[in-house]
């Protein structure tokens, strides 16, 4: 077991809940039950394109729930893009971008910062406002 799914099994605890999390819930799902109860039901998995903290797959919707700084902050289908890496999550609606691809969101047409371009570099977030 790797050290990332060791430290996923500890995260099973529900985190604090964006509003924009409970909007994609609600878009890109059945959303026939609520997303606390999704939560607990899901399966702690690695999605290292989305640089989260961790996330969880809930395989009836393949909807993965992505934390970051002890937040959820979005919720995605799972089409096999979370396992590319160089990815990144939108600044501004937390959706996953190809860098390589877009230079502004494809969900939202946010520009993203030109910092992110590169997937070798660590990124440093400005202050948040959010
Ligand atoms: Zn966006």
């Amino acid at each position: 077991m790797s050290v990332n799914q060791q430290q996923n099994l500890d995260q099973s605890h529900l985190p604090r809940i964006k509003p924009h999390a409970r909007t994609r819930w609600a878009e890109r799902t059945p959303a026939d039950r609520p997303l606390e109860v999704a939560w607990r039901q899901a399966q702690p998995v690695d999605a290292p394109a989305a640089r989260c903290s961790y996330a969880r797959l809930y395989q009836p919707y393949d909807a993965l729930f992505i934390v970051r700084d002890g937040w959820l902050r979005t919720v995605l289908h799972n089409d096999g893009r979370l396992e590319k890496d160089g990815l990144v999550l939108c600044t501004t609606c937390d959706d996953l971008i190809d860098p390589i691809m877009h230079d502004t969101c494809p969900t939202c047409d946010a520009e993203q910062p030109a910092s992110q371009t590169s997937g070798r570099i660590t990124i440093t977030r400005r202050g948040g406002d959010r």
